[in-house]
């Protein structure tokens, strides 16, 4: 398991402010503030929210308002709009941070890696030459040098704005 190395402050930001989470995660998280629960965009059907323990700058997740285990679960609505912030995701990180890459994934069930594993989430990842290959690879940690509440501003306006 990789560690993630926070500044105090920002350690404290995620653990101090990160309430008992009642229930799904990503049923939870549209019921509050986009400021609270770092939401980057709020589609109709699907919406997108940083990962408060992103792998890189500007990792964030999109998911379905409803309650769905599995994309065989997503209504074709729900399955065309997770795509389309998707493709709108890929735009909004090419402009914000210019990555090399992006990674973009879906863990279906606890075996394969999902967090909150019933509730479908597509990892979107922005990656950078070396990235893993030297904190990551070698010390077995990562930084994340960005604030969240920064991400989340810089972010959600580009959304608005593609
Ligand atoms: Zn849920």
């Amino acid at each position: 398991m990789n560690e993630v190395l926070y500044t105090p402050w920002r350690l404290n930001y995620l653990i101090g402010k990160l309430p008992p989470i009642p229930g799904c995660l990503f049923c939870y998280l549209p019921a509050n503030s986009d400021e609270d629960s770092l939401i980057i965009h709020r589609g109709r059907l699907c919406y997108a929210v940083l990962n408060r323990f992103p792998y890189t700058n500007g990792h964030f997740m999109i998911t379905p308002f409803a309650h769905r285990a599995s994309l065989l679960e997503l209504s074709r609505e729900e399955r065309e709009e997770l795509m389309s912030l998707a493709a709108l995701g890929e735009d909004v990180l090419r402009r914000e941070y210019s990555p090399h890459g992006i990674n973009m994934g879906i863990n279906i069930g606890k075996s394969a890696g999902a967090g909150v594993a019933d509730h479908i989430h597509l990892h979107v990842v922005p990656r950078w030459d070396g990235d893993t290959n030297f904190l990551s690879v070698t010390a077995g940690t990562r930084t994340v040098p960005e604030d969240l509440p920064v991400t989340r501003a810089k972010l959600s306006q580009r959304f608005t704005t593609v």
